[in-house]
């Protein structure tokens, strides 16, 4: 029997692993992972951005983690040798109306508390001589680092501290009693653990009903498609380059960004997908489908975000759509410009009402504790959302 059970090898699973072993190095833990390798799902097809905090509600968790986040992370990189840049961000207005939005959103950041200032049409120029705006934010703390490799220096940090961590060990079923919890799937003889700790990613919800916790909530599959540009545009931008969000809209919009391998990205935009763990435009689960067509909440959302939906799905099949919301703040960039590269999917918990969480959300019963929505900024705030559930992990122990 193992004191500790976490399942789940993205970024969230690894860093509660980590540190749970960490604070409590007499007790014996598995990390369980479906997939071969550690970070196959959204902690490895991400943006790589070590986000600042300056959208997220004031005092919200996601707030809070994410500014904790960004320091846990560059000490995190700068302790495992993993290479990261600071290069600063820039969201920028093209439009009086954009404009107003920005310094609603500048507000905002400094609300959060996060460093920032307004750069004027001219600044903005002499900043970034190719991009096209009438104002912007500079954040000069955002950074880019690459979350597969944080997420495997994780990993081996927890198993220097003697953490077991099982992959291609798919978990099937969970049986809650008294005194443990059994975790059946792959392997010939199930798992028992005094606690479980769950981070399931595109997973969340089928986890949690395996343990019939009441959940009023889907994960409904967003695809993030993104482009490359070629070696000769890598220079074209020398900070990260983000439009002003839509609001209401979860996703930041089409950005420009400077990946830690010297690439520049363009994305990545949210078209619906059908498959949860599908990274191809035409990749489809029948049981994925359906289980979310047969959701209200899905129904609810896509009514409400109609017409984004549709511009989002026709700007996916049609390039030049895509490349004009580039366009609009980085006119050199052309379409011969537009390269392939991996999509993501991010994993959106949304409620029966059709509304979308915004926030982290969690779930549990007497021995478990359930991450069932860990949206963008996760990866930025994955340290301090593994000691926050530790925390929470650690009392629920001391309860039995
Ligand atoms: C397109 C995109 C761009 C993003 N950009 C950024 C960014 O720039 N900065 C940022 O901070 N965040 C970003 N995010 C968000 C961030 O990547 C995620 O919030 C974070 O990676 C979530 O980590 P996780 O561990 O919860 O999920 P995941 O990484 O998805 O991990 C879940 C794991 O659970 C495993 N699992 C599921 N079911 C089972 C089962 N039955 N048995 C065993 N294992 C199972 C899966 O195989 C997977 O490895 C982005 C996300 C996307 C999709």
């Amino acid at each position: 029997m193992y004191d500790f059970a976490v399942i789940g090898g993205g970024i969230v699973g690894l860093s509660t692993a980590w540190q749970l072993r960490q604070r409590q190095p007499s007790k014996s833990l598995v990390l369980i992972e479906k997939e071969q390798a550690v970070a196959c799902h959204q902690s490895g097809h991400n943006s790589g951005v070590i986000h600042a905090g300056i959208y997220y509600q004031p005092g919200s968790l996601k707030a809070g983690l994410c500014r904790k986040g960004v320091a846990a992370t560059l000490r995190f990189c700068r302790d495992n040798e993993i290479p990261y840049e600071q290069c600063g961000k820039l969201i920028v207005a093209t439009d009086p109306v954009e404009y107003e939005r920005m310094q609603a959103l500048h507000e905002r950041a400094m609300q959060n508390g996060i460093e920032v200032e307004l750069l004027s049409e001219a600044q903005l120029k002499s900043a970034e001589p190719n991009v096209a705006g009438v104002g912007a934010i500079l954040s000069p703390t955002t950074g880019i680092v690459d979350y597969t490799q944080v997420a495997q220096a994780m990993a081996h940090r927890l198993a220097e501290l003697g953490g077991e961590i099982r992959t291609g060990s798919k978990v099937t079923a969970l049986e809650e009693s008294a005194d443990s919890i059994t975790v059946h799937g792959a392997e010939a003889s199930p798992i028992e653990a005094r606690c479980v700790v769950v981070c399931g990613g595109l997973m969340a919800d089928r986890l949690a009903a395996m343990m019939d916790i009441e959940i009023d909530f889907r994960i409904v599959p967003y695809r993030g498609e993104y482009y490359r540009l070629p070696a000769d545009k890598s220079s074209v931008v020398r900070h990260l380059i983000y439009p002003v969000p839509e609001p209401g809209l979860p996703f930041l919009g089409v950005h420009l960004t400077r990946m830690i391998d010297g690439t520049v990205t363009v994305g990545p935009n949210a078209v619906q997908g059908w498959k949860r763990e599908g990274y191809g435009r035409m990749n489809f689960s029948a049981r994925d489908t359906l289980e979310m067509l047969g959701f209200p909440g899905f129904w609810r959302v896509t009514a409400d975000n109609l017409r984004v939906g549709l511009a989002e799905l026709r700007n996916s099949l049609w390039k030049p759509g895509y490349l004009k919301q580039v366009q609009k703040y980085c006119p050199s960039i052309q379409l011969a410009d537009l390269g392939p590269y991996p999509a993501g999917v991010r994993a959106q918990a949304v409620r029966r009402d059709g509304t979308l969480v915004d926030d982290f959300l969690f779930a549990e019963t007497a021995r478990s504790l359930h991450v069932c929505n860990a949206p963008s900024p996760a990866a930025t705030s994955a340290i301090p959302i593994g000691e926050l559930i530790c925390d929470k992990v650690l009392g629920k122990v001391l309860q039995h």
